[in-house]
């Protein structure tokens, strides 16, 4: 973070003359007036400082599944330890369920993107689920009653739900280094996640039976997030803004019908009285086989999901140093396990899923969750946590503390039962499963600020994600990560920078899971390189595990570990909307005068010759001239061109070739060509420039230019390059590594885009209504072929 380039562009502000300057855009201008001032909780190398603190929060809960009514009843205690240096006088907790509420700032707030997009017909206009999610949302009694809440041993506490989040008022301040714990009932009915659920909720396989699978998160009342950057994290949970929270210690009781299996955030302390027998033994050999061990069979998940226990059975957890808790619960699980080595660390790999979900689930689950720890841990740190775990049921894809819901199922034909699924459902779920488990590094652990900065957890993620599908297999279809995908999105119009908040980035997907990844991407290929970067982003998860970053410390860190000023990079990917596009405007060839009269006459004739006869020369090509008839007429000049090497020429040569040194004599006769290349920055972000050189002997060189080639001038550029053979051709960005989004002007010279041209036949749709009027009633009852 040095302060160079301000002087420079001071120096070129005074140098334009009389008039008002330009604003001089300084695209390496530092960041320290954008970024919060370092202090003792964190550093200028964006380390935590000597001073950093966090709270914590431990629980003690418990729950009952009520399957019938697909309900949830709980109850429970929460400690909270203040260790700011702040004295607080009353606490914030989530309650996420009121998003469910009819009447919630969810449901009110929401839009259509517009008239025009509300009225299309066709597969782009409104659908049935869609506009049945809007019925049913206003039907769902949602949102979650909270009841009984008292100071452990004490009275009653006063408290006031603000829609998504609860102020307890204390009896007494809560000093700094002290703890208050407090206990609370609350019951809320569970959303159906297909229809109007959201990370959570259950899936209805068959209306007779409810046999459903149970995917239940946001289920207690969460501390909400208090640290020295934002204060109380309050924010609203409008939907899109996911959660931040504190870590502590979990003891948790599932109370859940005696036949169902239960997936569970932490590890289970009664297996005896919860398993069979069989189940334990295999769960045994599961923790040093090679392979996933089936803990649950697909016939024993089938044989269970025919019947219906009466009772109940309580499944006991412990989590240690967790920022949230999930389970799912569902008599349909198949469930198979594989024990791992994380570093020190025994990890217990593990997948539940319906019958549904095979034959894809028993191949690959497991086996991606496996994937997933090798390969973040390579570029973080070994997972320090006993389980991890994909589940399988309604919700795509979220992620809690050792366990995720993931979507993904093969196509079953109605007829023939046979079973089959795309590429795109294959790769969607090892994708998926990568990501999800993922989250535990980003942001489970390295917990930063999903309310606020949705891209820094899904941006990290999404660029391991990246890394670790590249390990699985040559050519795998990842959809983010590679520059050349994001370009797309890089010419789109309705952009906002990556740092925006959560509730108001346009475009989520690219902007804060595909942008913030390629750019690491980039930084990491073509920027610093594989060492630099490596070293610079496990020190970021080193200093930050267990602990909350914000966007600065990221930027910070990376630049003190990585010895490299990024202050460009960060506000050019991070803070704008600009995109790379650099243009090869124009090249000049030069070659040194050796000065020699015989050499450089020659050089110029050449030249001259080479220029074309001009029309009128061409059509008079052949006439009789008066020189011919009268060659009397011709002398010293019809002999002689101004090419002509004289006397005085030669002696001009030898007499200056005297004056020279013999280092200045050498560089006369180098022989080098010298080319002066024009390049404009279109697209606006700075970049390095990676030029492949064409020689005129076939030999191809690369040259790689660091993105300060453009700081005295950031728009337009020429730069000298020096070959010893004469180029050919010069391309800019020739492996498409820094996302240009324009490469038809990358090339000199230019290159010619081929394209297919496709022609149609005109169709006019016929609109016969008097056939319409004569064709005859179906029955109802009759098989016809609806139209989609
Ligand atoms: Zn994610």
């Amino acid at each position: 973070m040095k302060h160079l380039a301000r002087l420079a562009a001071l120096t070129l502000a005074l140098s334009t003359g009389a008039h008002a300057a330009d604003q001089f855009d300084d695209k390496f201008r530092q960041l320290d007036e954008l970024l919060p001032t370092p202090s003792t909780t964190r550093t200028a190398s964006g380390a935590p400082g000597h001073a950093y603190w966090q709270q914590r929060a431990d629980y003690k809960l418990r729950a009952r599944l009520d399957e019938a009514r697909r309900a949830i009843t709980g109850a429970g205690t929460i400690t909270y330890y203040n260790n700011s240096p702040d004295t607080l006088h009353y606490l914030w907790v989530q309650l996420d369920q009121n998003m469910f509420r009819p009447d919630s700032d969810n449901r009110n707030i929401s839009t259509l993107p517009s008239r025009e997009a509300w009225q299309k017909t066709g597969p782009e206009g409104v659908k049935f689920d869609a506009l049945r999610a809007n019925f049913d949302s206003r039907a769902f009694d949602g949102g979650i009653q909270v009841a009984n809440v008292k100071a452990s041993g004490g009275g009653a506490l006063h408290y006031v739900v603000n829609k998504t989040m609860m102020r307890i008022d204390l009896p007494q301040p809560l000093k700094p280094g002290a703890r208050f714990s407090f206990a609370l009932e609350w019951r809320f009915n569970i959303p159906e996640a297909n229809i109007v659920g959201r990370r959570t909720g259950y899936e209805r396989f068959d209306k007779e039976n409810k046999n459903d699978i149970f995917e239940v998160a946001q289920w207690f009342p969460r501390m909400a997030a208090y640290y020295d950057i934002a204060g109380w994290q309050n924010k609203q949970y409008l939907g899109d803004g996911e959660f931040t929270l504190e870590f502590g210690d979990y003891e948790v009781e599932l109370t859940v019908p005696a036949d169902h299996i239960v997936a569970s955030t932490g590890e289970l302390q009664n297996p005896n009285e919860v398993l069979s027998a069989a189940q334990r033994e295999r769960l045994a050999r599961a923790r040093t086989a090679g392979k996933p061990v089936l803990i649950v069979t697909q016939a024993e998940a089938e044989a269970n999901e025919k019947d219906r226990a009466s009772g109940t059975k309580t499944w006991r957890y412990k989590a240690k140093n967790v920022r949230d808790f999930a389970f799912a619960s569902s008599r349909k699980f198949i469930w198979d396990a594989q024990g791992i080595q994380s570093g020190a660390n025994k990890v217990m790999a593990m997948s539940y899923y319906p019958k549904e979900g095979n034959p894809l689930w028993e191949k690959y689950s497991t086996q991606a969750v496996i994937h997933t720890i090798e390969q973040y841990s390579k570029y973080s740190f070994d997972y320090p946590y006993p389980t991890a775990i994909s589940v399988n049921g309604p919700v795509g894809g979220m992620e809690y503390p050792m366990i995720s819901f993931n979507g993904g199922r093969p196509t079953k034909d109605k007829k023939t039962g046979e079973l089959t699924y795309s590429k795109a459902t294959k790769y969607g779920l090892i994708s998926v499963i990568i990501h999800e488990v993922g989250h535990n590094y980003y942001p489970m652990i390295v917990n930063s600020d999903e309310r606020q900065w949705t891209w820094m957890d899904e941006g990290l993620n999404s660029f391991l994600q990246f890394l670790a599908e590249e390990a699985w297999e040559e050519n795998y279809p990842s959809r983010r990560g590679e520059a050349r995908d994001i370009t797309d999105y890089m010419r789109s119009k309705n952009q906002t920078p990556i740092m925006t908040n959560s509730e108001s980035v346009l475009q989520r997907g690219p902007n804060a899971y595909g942008k913030p990844a390629t750019a690491l991407n980039i930084l990491r290929e073509t920027v610093l390189g594989r060492e630099l970067f490596d070293f610079a982003f496990k020190e970021y998860g080193r200093r930050w595990k267990f602990k909350r970053p914000t966007p600065a410390d990221l930027f910070r860190t990376m630049e003190d570990a990585s010895g490299t000023d990024l202050d460009w990079f960060w506000r050019g990917w991070f803070y704008t909307t600009d995109a790379v596009d650099v243009s090869v405007d124009g090249i000049s060839e030069y070659t040194v005068s050796t000065q020699d009269p015989e050499i450089e006459k020659a050089w110029r004739k050449k030249l001259r010759d080479a220029e074309p006869m001009s029309l009128t020369e061409q059509r008079n090509k052949g006439t009789p001239r008066r020189v011919d008839a009268h060659p009397e007429l011709k002398d010293f000049y019809n002999e002689h061109d101004d090419f002509t090497v004289t006397n005085a020429d030669r002696n001009k040569f030898n007499e200056s070739q005297e004056k020279l040194e013999d280092w200045e004599k050498a560089l006369l006769s180098s022989g080098k060509h010298l080319y002066l290349v024009d390049f404009t920055n279109v697209g606006g972000l700075v970049t390095p420039l990676v030029l492949e050189i064409q020689l005129a002997s076939g030999k191809k060189t690369i040259e790689r230019i660091p993105a300060e080639v453009w700081r005295y001038s950031p728009k337009k550029i020429t730069k000298l390059i020096v070959t010893d053979e004469p180029m050919t051709g010069l391309v800019q960005d020739p492996f498409w590594e820094t996302a240009d989004i324009n490469v038809d002007n990358n090339a000199w010279p230019r290159k010619l885009t081929p394209s297919r041209l496709e022609l149609f036949k005109t169709q006019r749709p016929q609109n016969d209504m008097m056939k319409d009027f004569n064709a005859p009633l179906k029955k109802p009852d009759a098989e016809t072929k609806v139209s989609p």
